[in-house]
Order: C-alpha cells, then structure tokens, then sequence
C-alpha cells in the first residue's frame, strides 16, 4: 500500500466512489479510496435503486438532475451497465394540498429546465394500464426522468471511472484511526498500515459516526430500518414488457409508499409511521453483507392502504423482502462539505439517496476540495449547517420525524415539532405568556407571532395564507403606528478584535469598515465574488468590532473566519452570550430616552451610529438602526442581564403601545422597503450586482479583498439579471419562493421570497428578470400554486421611500 496520498476516501458505497470520480473528473488524480470489505458493503448493496429529481430545496433537485444525467456519462465512459431504466415517475396527489405542493413544484422547474408535467388522474390510469386505482386521485407530477438502475452496478462503473482517471482503491482494509498532522494532513493507520492524507473524506454511510469520532467529531446522522417488497412475477407486467414498454414508478405520498417494476414483477417500499431507528449507539463493525430481519407487522397498515391504491399486487405472492439500514441526517438532507473545527477533512455522510444525489454531492465536495467553493448554493447540505449543540439526543427524534414525515406535503410556514423546545433564551416563558407562536432557527427557539385572544397557539400549515394573518397584521401596524419590540437573539454575532482587526475585516468583506461609532452594511463575496454573507459592522473602536448577520448561518460563516484567520486578530462567536432587543417604530426614540441617560437626539445620536450605553442597569451596545426599515434601535446586552432589560423598556413603553413582534411580522416590514433576505436574495447563487448589494461594496479600498476580481469583472460587463420588487395581485395565496415570471408565454425569471405587506395591504415578491426588461411598470404574471397572476414591478419602496423616518 502506498504511504502518502493527496485525498483519502474513507467508505467504498456509492458516495465515496461517486466522490473518487469527481475528484479525478475535476483534476486530482493521486487520490484513493480505502474500503473495509467490499465496494457497495454498507446500505449500497442493498438499495431498491430509484432515482428521481423531486427535492423541495431547488439546489438539491438540480443536483439530482446532474446525478441522474451522469448515469449516461458513466457507461460511455466506462462501457459498463449501471442498469439503466428511465421509465418516468409519477407522484400522486390525493389532497388539495398535496397537488397544491406538485404544482409548486412544477412551477419551479419551468426555468430549473426539468421537464415535469401535471396528470389528470385519466392520465394517471392511461400511463399505468389502469395499474393504479385512482379513486380520491386529484392529479399528479410526472417526471421523464425518474427510473431505477442497478445499485452494485453503478458503484463499479463509478469505481472504475475513477481508476482510469488515476484514482487507487484498496479494498479488505478497515481504516482504525485518524490523527490530525501539524501540517493539516491526516495520519490514517488502517489494518494493511500507516497512510499520510493531505486531505480526509468521511464517506462511511453506515459507520459514518464511528468514523467521525476518530477525529473527535459528531456528525449528526443516524441509520434506519428501511423495507420494500419485491413480487412474483405479475401477469399485467408481463402483458406490459411483452408491447415493449415498461411500467413507470408510482410515488403515493398519501399511502406513504414507492411502486415500481421489478424484472416481470414489481417491488414496493415504505416510509412507514411506526418506523426504527437501528444501532442508534453505534454501527458494530462486525455487520457486514446482510439484511435484517422481515418486520412485517410495522408495515402492515401501509401495505393494506397499498392492496387499494394498487389492487394487482393483492393477486401478486411476495417473492423477497428486503430490510436493511440507512442513513439520515435531521432534516433529510446530506451532509456534505469542510467539517468546522477540523483542518482537510470533508464529510460526505448521510446521503439518504444515493442513486439520486450520489453524483451531484460527488461533484459538489469534488469541488469544494479543488476550488474552495461549489458551483450552486450549498447551504441544504453543508454540513455546518448543524451547530456543535447538535447531539444524539437530538439527532434521534428529528431524523425520526424526518422518516415519518417524508412523504407528507411540505408547507412554507411548517414549524415541525420533534426535539422541540431545546434552546432558548431568558424570555421563553415571558413570551409563551403572550401567547407566542414558535419557529426554529438552528436549534433555537424564536416567536413567529403572538396569537390573538381565542385564536389556537398554532400555526396551522398552509400554502395560503394563515391563521397567522390577523395577528401579523396586528404587529406591523403597532410597529408602523407606535412601537414594537422584539428579541435581537436570531442574529449571528460576532466579536472581532485586535490591532489587526480593521485590516482583517477590510480584506474579509467588500464594503466599508466603518470608524469609531459608525455602523456599516457589507457583503461578504466568496473568491468567484458570490455572496456568502450581508452584515452589520460596528466599530466600537479602532480594536474592536461587531458583526452582525443571520443567526443560522452562524457555521458558515465561524468556519469561513477560522480559515482566514491571521495573526493580530481574534474572532468570536457571541450569538448566544450577546443578546438583546429591537425596539422599532415612530415612538422608538421616545421609549429609548425614557430607559438611557444618554442623549438619544438625532443630532446626537443619527441613523447608522451606534453607542455604548447604559439602559436601565445594564451595560449595553445601542446600534441606530432597522431591518423593519422603520425608527429602530437594536440594544445588546450580555444574556444575564437580558430579562432586566426587557423589564425596562417594557415597563417604560406601555403607555407608548409597546407590542412584541415576531419573525412573521418582520418579514412583512422589511417588504414595504424591498429588503433582501439572506438566504432568499442574498445567497452563495447570486452576484452583488444582481442583487443590488454592489452598492454597499467600497470599490476604492487601498487594499484588496477577497471577491474584488469577480465583483470587478461583473461590474464592467454588467450583470445579465436584476433583483426587482413587484406588487402581485394575488388571491388567497402570497409568493413563498421560486416562483415563475412569466412575460408573454416566456419564463423570463423566478422569485427569491415574497409575502403580504400588512402595512400597506399588498401583495409583494421580489425575483430576478433579465436587466434588459427592468422598467417601473413592467408587466408580468407570477404563476403561483399553478395560477398566473398578474404583477407590476416597482421600483420606489412602499414605505418611508425618501428614508425620512428611518433617518430622522
Ligand atoms: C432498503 C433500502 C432501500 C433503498 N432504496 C434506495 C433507492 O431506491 N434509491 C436511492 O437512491 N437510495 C436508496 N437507499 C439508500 C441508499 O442505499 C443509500 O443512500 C446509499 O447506499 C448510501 O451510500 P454511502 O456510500 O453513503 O454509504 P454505504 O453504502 O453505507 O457505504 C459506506 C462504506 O464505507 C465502508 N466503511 C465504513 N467504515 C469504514 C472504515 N473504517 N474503513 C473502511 N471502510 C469503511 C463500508 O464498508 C461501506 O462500504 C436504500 C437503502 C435501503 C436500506
């Protein structure tokens, strides 16, 4: 065996060889991959081998086209068969709801150039051979390019792919232990010896967690028991081959199951409620090549709801059962990427389908490796999209309710239950005895509004527009008429110090760094000049700042600093230990000058300062400004002081109208200014001059930073696409995101986020269209839940558009 290599894979499954072949494909070629057993010896071997493209997240969905597109690449590469069957699939509707979803998703995939297609159940019964009952049927999606393959198979050709670009794959040789070099590399003793890696790969599928602990890390996934049925031969299958066609997948997300044919048979599976989870303490090496055992009785409800939705199978015996394990993370999604805390090493762990997002996590990691950065957003598989407060205890009941809910219907104001609530701050109870209605941000428990009297402390889940609306409204209006309240602990904060800060920062992020007593909005851009961050920087002095940015990206953006970290200055994450309140609205001042001795004048005290202060009895940073685009103070303070603080203003606002807001009513507010979001407008898929954040960019900095070439570059040729705001004249249902826009019969862009503007009763999106068609007034349809409606792009905010009230 060779004793130095640049990348070592650790896990021979579908994914560490999809990863060995992409990292080939993309130019590295002294790479290998060490396998304990035999290739495909985790949950590989065993799986049913379906594809399809369906994924809420889009950048997932894209990415499961690349997988699914390279299956043909593959075998001409290689001229091995991956045991191709792109028969097409159909994912049925037997809700309102439901279909609601599918053609949401359909829309979608107009400018994602997926060729999807909505079904009438006629339809359904035509593509099938009357194989699907489709009574209680309302529709369905149809995808040309689900199908099924071979999973050994396809493990191979990606193998062997990978050997012709270079790659070495040892098999028989249980890697035993992992050890950081000073250097960054990694000492890796396996049972056939010592191997020095430049960079580590954690492609482990089942023993992904062993695997992780060796370097000391927890990656939070865990394995489930998983079955599906293969049957007899069936004669209707057989009648269907012998025309020379074949039978399509049929997803019945209300039956919870998975239909498709099996050789002149057909095999289903099952994404059953009373669901297990296996080896929840730990895979034994020992489990290799084998199947658990048949566990009929957890599945029995779903297979009785199968014989009526697919009656033939009743007729057909049940040739083989299949029961093996695989891995989940929380909320389903892969774990791709740098593992924060740890130099070179990458997980590719818990990708939960593998013959639908092999390939495209493949290329992802492959390029996050070799370039520093992937090609599309990867925040719905980062793996530092978990934080360190992640544990089993957590990852259980999540990756639980996960399993259970994956067939449900997927709503945008869905608040999901399970390991629930785990972090909050000091003012849970305070604000669960006014009425709070719960959201979750990165394990953190944030309000999305406080129910009005008689109304159920519960969202209820909707396409639509929700019961959330009266009380929304309620919060807005007590903002723009008198003044809100609402915690500042969803923010990400940072504490950056020392003599080398201010240069630090110059070089981190594109836009000004303020002085002394200053606050300054900048994007921070990846090296491609894409945008990985939109902050607030204070400077408190000329040693010391304070970021500010979205609270969930808090991993993201800790592990960014750590990797470009220099001496002569320190970085801190205080999310959870600075904390505070947003005051907001016309009588904000008014409430501040009540709680401070200090002179909160606007000629003191003007918009976009910031101040230390003493509020109450506490030791504060006051910052002059809003994301309600209103007057609005922010107030921090360390978090054992905060309920003191919370006293204070409160006590001191009741005659003023003091109401609490939440995220709902937040997301209103910053609508009447066309504020982006991150992770809506503002987002690793999206330019500074697209998104109009170029204008906080200081273009003439002594220094350079990271991004300036590509930010430079797109600013001489002008970027080919705008973000633009546009009132809709909805119905019952708002913008939620991706949307189409339509002009004429073209999809000329799609929408980032969108909402109701309770202040000033409109309906508001914002989207990209191409820059040339940018024009006040322009018209366009914006097809939402299937319907085209009609909008106007705007281009003056709706509120306070001469920023008067902000600044004054
Ligand atoms: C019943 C069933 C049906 C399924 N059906 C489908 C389907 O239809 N479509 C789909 O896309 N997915 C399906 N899946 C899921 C699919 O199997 C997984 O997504 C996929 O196999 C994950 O691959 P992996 O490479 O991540 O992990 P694994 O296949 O678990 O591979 C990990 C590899 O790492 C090796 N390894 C671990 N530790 C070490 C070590 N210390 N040293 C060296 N080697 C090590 C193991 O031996 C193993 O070979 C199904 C799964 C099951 C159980």
């Amino acid at each position: 065996m060779k004793t130095h290599t640049r990348v070592l894979v650790i896990g021979g499954g579908v994914v560490g060889c999809s990863v060995l072949y992409h990292l080939t494909k993309l130019g590295w070629s002294d790479v290998t991959l060490i396998e304990r057993s035999d290739l495909t010896s985790g949950s590989t071997w065993h799986a049913a081998g379906g594809f399809h493209t369906l994924n809420g997240d889009t950048n997932m969905a894209a990415l499961q086209g690349y997988t699914i597109r390279l299956y043909k690449e593959l075998e001409a590469i290689t001229g091995m068969s991956c045991g191709l069957h792109h028969v097409g699939g159909i994912t049925l509707a037997d809700t309102q709801e439901r279909f609601d979803m599918l053609k949401a998703e359909r829309a979608k995939h107009r400018y994602m150039g997926l060729d999807t297609a909505i079904l009438s159940p006629d339809e359904v019964a035509k593509m099938t051979d009357g194989l699907v009952n489709t009574s209680g049927i309302i529709g369905a999606l149809y995808d040309p390019l689900d199908g099924h393959l071979d999973p050994s198979g396809t493990t191979h050709a990606y193998a062997r792919a990978a050997r012709m670009g270079g790659a070495e794959i040892i098999l028989h040789n249980r890697v035993l232990s992992t050890t950081q070099r000073a250097d960054g590399g990694w000492d890796v003793m396996t049972e056939q010896g010592m191997i020095v890696a430049e960079h580590l790969v954690n492609a482990a599928g089942l023993w992904a967690r062993e695997v992780g602990a060796m370097a000391g890390v927890y990656l939070p996934l865990l394995p489930m028991a998983h079955q599906y049925l293969v049957t007899d031969d069936i004669p209707e299958i057989m009648d269907i081959l012998k025309s020379g066609r074949e039978f399509p997948h049929v997803m019945d997300p209300g039956g919870e199951s998975y239909l498709r044919q099996e050789g002149r048979g057909l095999c289903i599976g099952f994404y059953e409620k009373p669901c297990e989870p296996w080896s929840v303490d730990g895979t034994p090496w020992t489990f290799g090549h084998e199947l658990l055992n048949e566990q009929f009785d957890k599945i029995e409800g779903s297979v009785n709801f199968a014989y009526r939705r697919f009656p033939v199978l009743e007729r057909s015996g049940v040739k083989r059962v299949i029961h093996g394990p695989f891995t989940f993370a929380p909320d389903g999604n892969p774990l791709i990427g740098p593992v924060p805390g740890l130099r070179n090493y990458w997980s590719a762990c818990a990708v939960m389908a593998g013959f639908s997002q092999g390939g495209g996590m493949g290329l992802s990691l492959a390029q996050w490796m070799i370039h520093g950065e992937v090609e599309r957003d990867p925040r719905g598989f980062d793996v530092a999209r978990f934080g360190n407060w992640t544990t089993p205890g957590y990852t259980v009941p999540k990756v639980i309710e996960n399993y259970q809910t994956r067939f449900s219907v997927a709503y945008p104001n869905e608040e999901k239950p399970a390991a629930r609530p785990f972090r909050t701050t000091a003012m849970y109870d305070v604000f669960l005895g006014m009425r709070a209605v719960w959201g979750q941000q990165y394990g953190l428990e944030v309000v999305n509004y406080h129910a009005l009297p008689g109304e159920p402390l519960y969202e209820t889940p909707t396409f639509k527009r929700s019961n959330a609306w009266e009380a929304t409204r309620a919060e807005v209006l007590a903002v723009r008429n008198g003044v809100g309240i609402n915690e500042v602990q969803n923010f990400g904060k940072y504490r950056v110090t020392g003599p080398g800060a201010r240069a630090w920062l110059d070089r981190i992020m594109a836009g000004l760094i303020p002085r002394p007593g200053r606050l300054s909005l900048t994007p921070m851009l990846a090296d491609s000049g894409r945008i990985i961050g939109d902050f607030t920087v204070s400077c408190l002095s000329e040693t010391e700042f304070q970021l500010t940015a979205s609270y969930g990206a808090q991993g993201w953006h800790s592990r960014w600093f750590d990797s470009h970290l220099e001496d002569g200055v320190r970085v801190e994450n205080i999310s959870d230990t600075r904390t505070g309140f947003q005051i907001a609205g016309p009588k904000a001042r008014e409430l501040l000058a009540r709680v401070t001795r200090s002179d909160v004048s606007n000629a003191a005290f003007g918009f976009m300062d910031v101040r230390h202060m003493t509020v109450g009895m506490a030791n504060c940073i006051v910052q002059r400004v809003s994301y309600t685009a209103d007057l609005g103070y922010e107030i921090y303070c360390d978090a054992v002081s905060q309920r003191h603080l919370w006293q204070v203003l409160w006590d001191a606002g009741q005659d003023l109208g003091l109401r609490p807001f939440g995220m709902r009513a937040m997301m209103s507010l910053r609508l009447d200014k066309f504020f982006g979001s991150w992770g809506r407008e503002f987002s690793p898929d999206y330019m500074p001059g697209e998104t109009g954040l170029d204008r906080f960019i200081r273009w003439n900095k002594p220094s350079d930073w990271i991004g300036k070439a590509a930010a430079m570059k797109e600013k001489a040729e002008g970027p080919k696409r705008r973000l633009c705001a546009f009132v809709v004249d909805a119905l019952d249902a708002d913008v939620v995101a991706w949307e189409p826009i339509w002009i004429g019969g073209d999809v000329v862009g799609f929408c980032t986020s969108g909402g109701f503007s309770h202040y000033t009763g409109k309906s508001v999106a914002m989207g990209f269209v191409p820059t040339g068609q940018v024009a006040e007034g322009l018209a366009v349809d914006i097809e939402i839940l299937g319907e085209k409606r009609p909008a106007r792009l705007v281009t003056e905010p709706l509120f306070d558009a001469d920023g008067a009230r902000m600044r004054g």
